[in-house]
Protein backbone atom coordinates (compact mmCIF):
# COMPACT_ATOMS: atom_id res chain seq x y z
CA UNK A 1 0.00 0.00 0.00
CA UNK A 2 1.30 3.23 -0.95
CA UNK A 3 -0.36 4.75 1.89
CA UNK A 4 1.15 3.30 4.28
CA UNK A 5 5.02 4.01 3.01
CA UNK A 6 4.31 7.69 2.36
CA UNK A 7 3.20 7.72 6.38
CA UNK A 8 6.11 5.47 7.47
CA UNK A 9 8.73 7.66 5.57
CA UNK A 10 6.98 10.90 6.85
CA UNK A 11 7.64 9.84 10.73
CA UNK A 12 10.87 11.48 12.02
CA UNK A 13 13.25 9.25 14.01
CA UNK A 14 15.32 10.85 16.51
CA UNK A 15 18.20 9.55 18.04
CA UNK A 16 18.80 10.72 22.27
CA UNK A 17 15.06 12.12 22.57
CA UNK A 18 14.09 12.72 25.56
CA UNK A 19 17.39 10.69 26.91
CA UNK A 20 20.09 8.84 25.38
CA UNK A 21 19.24 5.78 23.81
CA UNK A 22 15.82 6.17 23.26
CA UNK A 23 15.11 6.36 19.45
CA UNK A 24 11.95 9.06 19.27
CA UNK A 25 9.45 8.67 16.92
CA UNK A 26 8.23 11.83 16.25
CA UNK A 27 4.68 11.98 14.34
CA UNK A 28 4.43 15.83 13.83
CA UNK A 29 6.60 15.65 10.26
CA UNK A 30 3.87 13.44 9.36
CA UNK A 31 1.25 16.44 10.68
CA UNK A 32 3.45 18.55 7.96
CA UNK A 33 2.11 16.02 4.95
CA UNK A 34 -0.99 17.17 4.28
CA UNK A 35 -1.87 13.67 2.22
CA UNK A 36 0.01 11.48 4.75
CA UNK A 37 -1.93 12.70 7.52
CA UNK A 38 -5.49 12.58 5.40
CA UNK A 39 -4.29 9.04 4.36
CA UNK A 40 -3.86 8.51 8.03
CA UNK A 41 -7.20 9.18 9.03
CA UNK A 42 -8.40 7.80 6.37
CA UNK A 43 -6.89 4.26 6.65
CA UNK A 44 -8.45 4.24 10.51
CA UNK A 45 -11.92 5.63 9.09
CA UNK A 46 -12.07 2.86 6.64
CA UNK A 47 -11.53 -0.10 9.40
CA UNK A 48 -14.19 1.57 11.95
CA UNK A 49 -17.30 3.43 9.56
CA UNK A 50 -18.87 0.14 9.98
CA UNK A 51 -18.35 -1.46 12.89
CA UNK A 52 -21.04 0.31 15.59
CA UNK A 53 -18.45 2.13 17.28
CA UNK A 54 -19.67 4.80 19.81
CA UNK A 55 -16.99 6.18 21.15
CA UNK A 56 -13.48 7.27 20.44
CA UNK A 57 -11.21 7.30 23.15
CA UNK A 58 -7.61 9.19 22.95
CA UNK A 59 -5.13 9.32 25.03
CA UNK A 60 -3.44 12.39 26.11
CA UNK A 61 -1.32 13.63 24.23
CA UNK A 62 -1.43 12.36 20.51
CA UNK A 63 -4.20 11.07 21.03
CA UNK A 64 -5.90 14.18 21.18
CA UNK A 65 -4.30 14.56 17.13
CA UNK A 66 -5.34 11.59 15.94
CA UNK A 67 -8.34 10.51 17.63
CA UNK A 68 -11.34 13.74 16.68
CA UNK A 69 -10.57 13.41 12.79
CA UNK A 70 -11.80 9.68 13.15
CA UNK A 71 -14.40 10.40 15.56
CA UNK A 72 -16.07 13.07 13.22
CA UNK A 73 -15.45 10.63 10.48
CA UNK A 74 -17.63 7.50 12.03
CA UNK A 75 -20.42 9.57 13.48
CA UNK A 76 -19.02 8.48 17.36
CA UNK A 77 -17.93 10.91 20.33
CA UNK A 78 -14.85 11.70 21.32
CA UNK A 79 -13.49 10.98 24.93
CA UNK A 80 -10.12 12.70 26.46
CA UNK A 81 -8.39 10.48 28.37
CA UNK A 82 -6.31 12.24 30.53
CA UNK A 83 -3.01 12.99 32.63
CA UNK A 84 -3.86 13.25 35.88
CA UNK A 85 -6.24 16.91 37.34
CA UNK A 86 -6.10 18.01 34.20
CA UNK A 87 -9.82 17.20 33.79
CA UNK A 88 -12.39 19.62 35.42
CA UNK A 89 -15.35 16.75 36.57
CA UNK A 90 -15.85 13.95 38.85
CA UNK A 91 -12.88 11.69 37.11
CA UNK A 92 -11.86 7.92 37.73
CA UNK A 93 -8.41 6.91 37.50
CA UNK A 94 -6.36 3.95 36.89
CA UNK A 95 -2.44 3.87 37.86
CA UNK A 96 0.29 2.37 35.21
CA UNK A 97 3.89 1.85 35.77
CA UNK A 98 6.65 3.92 33.88
CA UNK A 99 9.90 3.02 33.51
CA UNK A 100 10.32 4.64 36.97
CA UNK A 101 7.07 5.27 38.91
CA UNK A 102 3.85 5.24 38.05
CA UNK A 103 1.47 7.50 36.59
CA UNK A 104 -2.30 7.97 35.83
CA UNK A 105 -4.48 8.27 33.40
CA UNK A 106 -8.18 9.60 34.26
CA UNK A 107 -11.77 10.01 32.38
CA UNK A 108 -15.13 11.40 33.21
CA UNK A 109 -17.19 10.10 34.72
CA UNK A 110 -20.45 10.16 32.32
CA UNK A 111 -18.68 10.32 29.09
CA UNK A 112 -19.46 7.02 28.14
CA UNK A 113 -22.29 4.52 29.07
CA UNK A 114 -22.21 1.13 29.77
CA UNK A 115 -22.32 -1.02 26.48
CA UNK A 116 -21.16 1.66 24.29
CA UNK A 117 -18.44 0.04 21.76
CA UNK A 118 -15.03 1.77 22.11
CA UNK A 119 -11.61 1.82 20.01
CA UNK A 120 -8.61 3.46 21.96
CA UNK A 121 -6.30 5.99 19.62
CA UNK A 122 -2.78 7.20 20.49
CA UNK A 123 0.00 7.56 17.87
CA UNK A 124 2.42 4.89 19.21
CA UNK A 125 2.80 1.79 21.28
CA UNK A 126 5.70 0.78 23.06
CA UNK A 127 5.46 -1.35 26.27
CA UNK A 128 1.88 -1.08 25.93
CA UNK A 129 1.23 0.26 30.23
CA UNK A 130 -0.62 3.36 28.47
CA UNK A 131 -3.32 1.43 26.35
CA UNK A 132 -3.74 -1.23 29.04
CA UNK A 133 -4.72 1.58 31.65
CA UNK A 134 -6.55 2.81 29.06
CA UNK A 135 -8.52 -0.17 28.70
CA UNK A 136 -8.95 -0.98 32.07
CA UNK A 137 -10.70 2.77 32.39
CA UNK A 138 -13.38 1.71 30.02
CA UNK A 139 -13.90 -1.90 30.64
CA UNK A 140 -14.48 -0.64 34.79
CA UNK A 141 -17.45 1.18 33.47
CA UNK A 142 -18.78 -1.75 31.34
CA UNK A 143 -17.49 -0.35 27.99
CA UNK A 144 -16.47 -2.51 24.80
CA UNK A 145 -13.31 -2.22 23.85
CA UNK A 146 -13.19 -3.44 20.19
CA UNK A 147 -9.90 -3.14 19.37
CA UNK A 148 -6.59 -0.11 19.75
CA UNK A 149 -5.39 1.43 17.52
CA UNK A 150 -2.25 3.39 16.70
CA UNK A 151 -0.19 4.74 14.28
CA UNK A 152 3.33 3.29 15.05
CA UNK A 153 4.36 -0.06 17.11
CA UNK A 154 7.79 -0.94 18.32
CA UNK A 155 7.59 -4.65 18.37
CA UNK A 156 10.96 -5.58 19.81
CA UNK A 157 9.13 -4.20 23.04
CA UNK A 158 5.97 -6.70 23.06
CA UNK A 159 3.63 -4.04 23.95
CA UNK A 160 0.77 -6.21 22.51
CA UNK A 161 1.29 -9.10 24.68
CA UNK A 162 -0.18 -6.05 27.60
CA UNK A 163 -3.44 -5.96 25.78
CA UNK A 164 -4.47 -9.54 27.30
CA UNK A 165 -6.94 -10.16 24.41
CA UNK A 166 -7.51 -6.99 22.77
CA UNK A 167 -7.10 -6.65 19.74
CA UNK A 168 -4.37 -3.77 18.19
CA UNK A 169 -4.27 -2.69 14.75
CA UNK A 170 -1.50 -0.43 13.60
CA UNK A 171 -0.35 1.25 10.30
CA UNK A 172 3.65 0.87 10.79
CA UNK A 173 5.89 -0.95 12.88
CA UNK A 174 9.16 0.35 13.21
CA UNK A 175 12.48 -1.46 14.76
P1 LIG B 1 3.91 2.65 26.41
O1 LIG B 1 2.99 2.89 27.54
O2 LIG B 1 3.30 1.77 25.35
O3 LIG B 1 5.25 2.15 26.85
O4 LIG B 1 4.23 4.05 25.74
C1 LIG B 1 3.35 4.64 24.83
C2 LIG B 1 3.12 6.07 25.16
O5 LIG B 1 4.34 6.79 25.20
C3 LIG B 1 2.25 6.72 24.10
O6 LIG B 1 1.31 7.59 24.71
C4 LIG B 1 3.23 7.47 23.23
O7 LIG B 1 2.69 8.69 22.78
C5 LIG B 1 4.46 7.68 24.10
N1 LIG B 1 5.72 7.34 23.40
C6 LIG B 1 6.68 6.48 23.82
N2 LIG B 1 7.69 6.43 22.95
C7 LIG B 1 7.37 7.26 21.94
C8 LIG B 1 8.03 7.63 20.70
O8 LIG B 1 9.12 7.18 20.31
N3 LIG B 1 7.37 8.52 19.92
C9 LIG B 1 6.16 9.03 20.29
N4 LIG B 1 5.59 9.90 19.42
N5 LIG B 1 5.53 8.71 21.42
C10 LIG B 1 6.13 7.84 22.24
Amino acid sequence: DDRISRISSSIRVIPDFPKPGILFQDITTLLLDPKAFKDTIDLFVERYKDKNINVVAGVEARGFIFGPPIALAIGAKFVPMRKPKKLPGEVISEEYSLEYGTDKMEMHVGAVQPGERAIIVDDLIATGGTLNAAIRLLERVEVTVVECACVIELPELKGRDKLGNKPLFVLVSSA
